[in-house]
């Protein structure tokens, strides 16, 4: 009996297939009802054509073999037309300006419908068996034909629409579905005698290679599991261009605030209104803090966040930090601010330093918001080994300590601990997770050590490399902060923001300077061409038309062109900076612009 062989094969194949997939949980999406559709239908197709030739090798009944036929083609049909309505479903529910929702109902209702009107036709066809020797027997007559062609047209739209829709199909299925789909056009169009064993052992062996490719409930899991990956990674870098916007959209007004009232400070005020300015400097000054804050946690989560080695002079970082905390400490405290570094130190290093000097930063103002009175410590040590040192800075306060049970709390985001003391201390408790990530990346250690109500210490051990003969150092501090003034020397100011360019004025004017300004790049451009030349040029970045360093290259290349231009941004991410200077230009000012970091530039390009 071989024609029974495959049959009872395709059966076996079908019902081991089944139970296999009914053993794993999965999710069931829509295409995987239909998978398990196609299952079944192979099951029953193979159980009932397995079953017409028994009967014709037993005690043949042409009557019940017709009919068993009859039925069979039904299967054949679901078995199709499901094919048919998954290759639909995956490939058209995700595609672009293809309304899924609207039209679905009306492919699956136009299915049925013709799968209905197939059944009426087919059962109404003429169908006969050809019994050819004793032992082979098989049919023909409209019906079969009929159903046939029908199957072909399925199979030939599947692929079709698979072959249109390519790109939104996941590449690894993408030849699965062709591989399959011209297997079964050349089986159901050259199908030979006996036309339906054939059909059969096929459709089970694409149902075979599906599960193996496509529906298997591990692979289906792994592949759910990278859909929610990518759907959340795009999710998160959607967050992060918001915040990073937005923080842009914040800083702008900011700048004006800051601006305004430091230009206020210098007027002839009340004591009282004195004290109002500082007070919204200090509020602006919290706020920027807070903004730079969760545009540092937004990067770090969305992997965005780089560390730029350059070359620097460890004493002039270590330098700026004392004044910066000493600056913010003031006198209202009875605190003593102590420094302790190692003279011995190798002057020039290698590595991040303003991401050095954001940790350092963090851990300085943290002991000085938790500290009442007593003292801060200072410290940096080192190690040398070879070409590398290892930086041991330390910050301990005499401040309010930590609870042991909060240690491991201390460096989780927006994690404040201790609150019903701290409850009048701003913050946002992004600093420590900040500071924890990046001593990670700079491959360092942080750790901490605390006593409740006493104080803590918080050591970071970073290694950098040595440098003997520097190249280029970027000097960051520039000892002469001096307010001087600078009569007779042109400025040029490019901003977008007419609200910007006012407080630029405002406080250059402050310089006696002559400051001009151009509201766009090509403004700019113009006036450089066709003006005097400039002293220095201030240069917003983010414009719209031109950019700041489109803008920057276009002036490059004007003739005998030599004016500094400093970038002027409000994406003043940390580590922004040493990309503006890679691009060219002479330096960077962050907005809303420190009276200070001006100041630096100003005796820096016009003394
Ligand atoms: P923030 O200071 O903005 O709240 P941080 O991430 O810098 O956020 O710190 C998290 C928490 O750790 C703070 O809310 C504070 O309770 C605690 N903390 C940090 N540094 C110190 C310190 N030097 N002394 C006492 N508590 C501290």
């Amino acid at each position: 009996m071989p024609s029974l062989y495959l049959p009872a094969t395709a059966a076996i194949i079908s019902l081991i297939l089944i139970i296999i997939y009914y053993q794993k949980k999965s999710v069931k999406l829509f295409e995987n009802r239909l998978y398990e559709i196609m299952l079944f239908s192979i099951l029953f197709d193979s159980i009932l054509v397995g079953s017409a030739f028994l009967n014709a090798y037993t005690n043949y009944n042409e009557l019940f073999i017709l009919i068993l036929n009859k039925i069979d083609y039904v299967f054949l049909i679901t078995w199709c037309s499901a094919l048919f309505l998954y290759n639909y479903t995956i490939t058209y529910r995700n595609k672009k300006n293809y309304d899924y929702k609207k039209y679905n109902f009306k492919v699956f209702l136009g299915t049925i419908i013709a799968d209905i009107l197939m059944v009426i036709a087919e059962a109404f066809t003429p169908l006969e068996v050809v019994r050819e020797t004793f032992l082979r027997q098989s049919v023909s007559g409209t019906s079969v034909v009929l159903t046939l062609a029908f199957c072909v047209v399925y199979i030939m739209a599947s692929l079709i629409i698979v072959i249109i829709n390519r790109h939104n199909l996941n590449k690894k299925h993408l030849p699965v579905f062709i591989v399959i789909l011209t297997v079964l056009v050349i089986a159901f169009l050259f199908s030979i005698n006996p036309f339906l064993i054939i059909v059969s052992m096929g459709l089970t062996i694409v149902n075979l290679i599906m599960f193996f490719t496509i529906e298997n409930p591990d692979m289906k899991m792994i592949e759910e599991l990278n859909i929610a990956r990518e759907q959340a990674e795009k999710a998160n870098n959607a967050k992060t261009d918001f915040l990073s916007n937005m923080s842009h959209e914040i800083r702008t007004p900011l700048n004006a605030i800051i601006g305004f009232s430091e230009s206020l400070k210098k007027e002839r005020l009340s004591s009282e209104a004195k004290e109002s300015v500082k007070y919204i400097i200090d509020a602006s000054n919290s706020l920027l803090e807070i903004v730079n804050g969760i545009l540092d946690i937004s990067k770090i989560e969305a992997n965005k966040l780089e560390i730029v080695n350059t070359e620097y002079e460890i004493m002039d970082v270590l330098h700026e930090l004392t004044a910066l905390s000493k600056a913010r400490l003031g006198n209202e405290k009875p605190i003593e601010f102590r420094t302790s570094f190692d003279e011995s130190m190798p002057k020039y290093l290698y590595g991040d330093y303003a991401r050095i000097k954001q940790i350092c930063l963090n851990l300085l103002t943290n002991a000085i918001k938790y500290t009442n009175e007593g003292y801060i410590d200072f410290k940096v040590d080192y190690v040398k080994k070879g070409n590398i040192i290892r930086l041991i800075i330390s910050v301990e306060d005499t401040g309010i300590g930590i609870k042991k049970e909060n240690i491991d709390k201390l460096f989780d985001k927006f994690q404040r601990i201790d609150l019903e003391k701290n409850i009048s201390i701003e913050g946002t408790g992004l600093g420590l997770a900040i500071t924890k990530y990046l001593v990670k990346m700079m491959g360092g250690k942080i750790v901490v050590q605390s006593e409740y109500g006493k104080g803590s210490k918080f050591t970071v051990s970073i290694d950098q490399h040595i440098v003997n003969e520097p190249k280029k150092v970027y000097n960051e501090v520039i000892d002469d902060e001096e307010e001087t003034l600078f009569p007779n020397k042109r400025v040029l100011v490019v901003d977008d923001n007419k609200l910007n360019l006012k407080v630029a004025e405002k406080i250059l004017g402050e310089y006696d300077l002559i400051v001009e300004t151009a509201n766009s790049g090509d403004e700019s451009i113009d006036m450089i061409k066709n003006f005097e030349p400039y002293d220095l040029i201030l240069m917003d970045d983010m414009m719209p038309e031109k950019s700041g360093s489109e803008t920057f290259i276009e002036i490059k290349k004007i003739k005998d062109f030599n004016t500094p231009v400093v970038v002027l941004t409000a994406n003043a991410i940390t580590g922004m900076k040493e990309k503006y200077l890679a691009t060219g230009f002479d330096d960077y000012l962050a907005k809303p612009i420190q009276k200070c970091e001006l100041t630096k530039i100003l005796n820096k390009f016009l003394k």
